[in-house]
């Protein structure tokens, strides 16, 4: 299968092209065809699937034969949970669209920010807006944006967007759109609110469920944040606190960095203890047995000490330090998603260690989005000396009670 036999133009398979992808992958080659007739998609798909091509790609095929209008009418409308993953959405399709004959315009807006520049973006109107649901309301209150002519409608993560308090903004904006449209839905799970939702939502779809690879591999969502090396330990606190880790396990480099982590968290009043090949058999015994009866919350061990390391529940695995090679890379991360448990494995990627990423996800055959996590944004240098950051614009000013409740969704 390829990206041009599912009825994509040559500039889109270019633009992919150039991105490494050498195939489709199962939920593009599932939903591109149906979107590009105009069908409703109910898909079951998590992140990592591929799915934000699965919609972006066929709706910027649909804009390159429209007849370009002035002010430019909104399109499309993608919704989704977090101004992260707007940012990260909104430069896909700015990626996938860099070939198109017809320029594409690709607004996105999200809250925690000043509306003004979004306000200014708006003048002129947009092809496509990609939006958290408040800011699009807000937006939508100042008479910034019409979306009277849209045609397509995506909720992108629909279960968070829901966890997230937003069922209220999205009756809004659902009342702000014309009848006729197409509607995509993506979403992880399917509890009955996103059920409802769905029929609710949509006609005739196109049901599509691709199993996470649970069925044959364990289940380990891979990411990769952008960070300083000096904040990493306090961004590691706040992934901590943030998505409530009851078990973390973290690598490190060196003996001596086990050691320090592990004091600084102390000190910060999260029981964390080291492990490193230096310390005695009885020392090592000790540390583990904490961790699995959870008298410790965090163990930062090195690679060595971390071998046959195997905790049925284990919620997550933190690369504070990258792996020096691919195989201790395939090790650490398979301490995480055991017994059919889902796990995360986290890499902090700074500047500096970029190139070295790249190599482990060329080596494994994947390609992991860089993310930001809002108030640990990298220096200007650092930002800038990482070509792979695809998420500009995410900058940490002020958050609102609302946004500090949203980004506990963050993924
Ligand atoms: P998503 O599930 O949309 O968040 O995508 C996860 C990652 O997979 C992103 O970094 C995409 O750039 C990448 N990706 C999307 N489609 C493909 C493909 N066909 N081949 C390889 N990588 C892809």
């Amino acid at each position: 299968m390829t990206f041009a036999s599912l009825g994509l133009s040559p500039q889109l398979v270019r633009a992919v092209e150039e991105r490494s992808y050498s195939e489709p992958t199962p939920i593009q080659t599932a939903v591109i065809p149906d979107v590009l007739l105009g069908r409703d998609v109910r898909a079951c798909a998590h992140t990592g699937s591929g799915k934000t091509a699965a919609f972006a790609l066929p709706l910027l095929q649909q804009h390159s034969v429209l007849p370009r209008e002035m002010p430019l009418p909104i399109r499309s409308l993608i919704l989704v949970p977090t101004r992260e993953l707007a940012a990260q959405v909104g430069e896909s399709f700015r990626q996938y669209a860099r070939y198109l004959s017809t320029p594409v315009k690709v607004l996105t807006v999200f809250g925690g920010v000043s509306i003004n520049p979004q306000m200014m973006a708006l003048r002129g109107g947009a092809d496509i807006v990609v939006a958290t649901p408040g800011r699009l309301l807000d937006l939508a209150d100042h008479n910034a944006l019409s979306l009277r002519s849209l045609t397509t409608l995506v909720l992108d993560e629909a279960d968070r967007l829901l966890d997230l308090g937003f069922a209220e903004e999205l009756e809004r904006v659902l009342s702000l759109l014309p009848e006729r449209r197409q509607n995509l839905l993506f979403s992880a799970t399917f509890p009955p609110a996103v059920d409802a939702l769905a029929d609710k939502l949509l006609r005739d779809p196109l049901r599509v469920d691709v199993p996470s690879t649970a069925a044959t591999e364990p289940d380990i969502q891979q990411r990769t944040i952008l960070v300083d090396a000096p904040r990493r330990t306090q961004l590691l606190r706040h992934l901590i606190e943030e998505h409530g880790w009851t078990r973390v396990l973290v690598f490190v480099a060196t003996k001596y960095s086990t050691e320090h982590v592990a004091e600084k968290l102390s000190r910060a009043g999260i029981k964390a203890a080291a492990l490193h090949g230096e310390l005695s058999q009885g020392a090592r015994t000790w540390a583990l047995a904490d961790f699995k009866a959870l008298r410790s919350q965090v163990l930062i061990a090195t690679d060595v000490a971390a071998r046959g390391i195997d905790i049925a529940q284990l919620p997550a695995v933190v690369n504070y330090d990258l792996p020096r090679s691919t195989e201790d890379y395939v090790h650490r991360i398979g301490r995480t998603g055991r017994a059919g448990e889902s796990g995360v494995a986290v890499s902090f990627v700074s500047a500096s260690t970029e190139a070295h990423m790249r190599l482990i996800e060329k080596r494994q055959g994947v390609r992991l989005t860089r993310e930001i996590v809002v108030g640990f944004e990298p220096s200007q240098e650092e930002a800038a000396a990482a070509p792979a950051a695809g998420n500009g614009g995410v900058k940490g000013k002020r958050k609102s009670k609302k946004d500090k409740l949203r980004e506990q969704g963050l993924k």
